[in-house]
């Protein structure tokens, strides 16, 4: 499970998020067998949905983010509920690239420099809503940030990171954000830009010292609330029916009859669905209902 820790600092002038999502970053690993490159580059963004998740108010609230950049791993498609509960894919599970020249892995190169981040909100209104911003860097908590400051006029600063070890497994992936609150101080806004330069490493930070590691060393005294986001795949059998239906009866029955069967696997946690001609035949039936 992965945890997070929230708190309003600098007199209550800004909010403060501290992730460890190293467990819901092995989880995606396990899931995907995802490469060094893929793991840090969807880790990172859903490390930055997991804040996303925590904004939710309601619930049954949710969201989906999508990451389309012009980078080796594909697009990154993050979801996350007001239960805390994450998933993800990428396009490219097992992108590879060489390290960057100071031995990190090329997050940007496997996100990509252009392109745009789009976010969706299901907040039980008629229709989601949501933004979409441009890339700024690809290294994803930049790019994050910007949407924030940018499509929902909420100024933030984020630091978001994972590390994989030598056995390709996550040792250590989280995040920090900063967000202003109302008549936040420009001075507040200087000190806040500070702070988050404490966090370039926040990946190593967990993997070292822990949430509570940095709470003692950065944030003393400081009174959290605390929150256990983790990965969570929603499908089912019942789900998969459902998307079969959105195809429509004709194309449902074409499918099955060309290839004996139908099978369906899950974006989000890999797994199979198999549908036989009178599985088909049950679910129509039902539907009809
Ligand atoms: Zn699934």
């Amino acid at each position: 499970m992965g945890r997070a820790l929230r708190a309003l600092i600098f007199d209550g002038q800004i909010s403060l998020t501290v992730m460890d999502t190293t467990d819901i970053v092995r989880q995606a690993i396990e899931f995907h067998k995802l490469s060094p490159l893929s793991a840090a580059a969807l880790g990172r963004t859903l490390t930055a949905g997991t804040f996303m998740s925590l904004n939710l108010k309601n619930d049954g609230d949710k969201f989906s983010v999508t990451v389309k950049g012009n980078g080796v791993g594909g697009s990154i498609v993050v979801c996350g509920n007001s239960a805390l509960e994450m998933r993800g894919m990428i396009d490219n599970p097992r992108a590879v690239l060489p390290l960057k020249p100071n031995g990190k892995l090329d997050v940007a190169g496997c996100v990509g420099t252009s392109g745009r981040i789009t976010v969706l909100r299901d907040i039980g209104l008629k229709e989601p809503y949501g933004g979409s911003c441009p890339l700024v860097s690809g290294e994803l908590a930049e790019d994050f940030a910007a949407y924030y400051t940018y499509s929902e006029q909420q100024p933030t600063a984020m630091s978001l990171g994972v590390r994989i070890g030598v056995d390709y497994d996550c040792v250590g992936a989280g995040g920090v954000v900063l967000q202003t609150m109302p008549g936040c101080e420009d001075k507040t806004i200087a000190a806040a830009e500070e702070l988050i330069g404490n966090f370039a490493n926040i990946s190593g930070m967990i993997e070292n010292y822990g949430l509570d590691g940095i709470a003692e060393r950065y944030f003393k005294g400081v009174a959290f609330t605390e929150y256990f986001p983790k990965y969570k795949c929603i499908c089912g059998r019942e789900y998969i029916e459902r998307v079969l239906l959105s195809m429509g009866e004709k194309e449902l029955r074409d499918a099955v009859k060309e290839q004996g069967k139908i099978e369906v696997q899950c974006h989000f946690c890999d797994k199979k669905y198999t549908f036989s001609p009178e599985d088909v035949d049950k679910i129509l039936g039902e539907a009809r209902e």
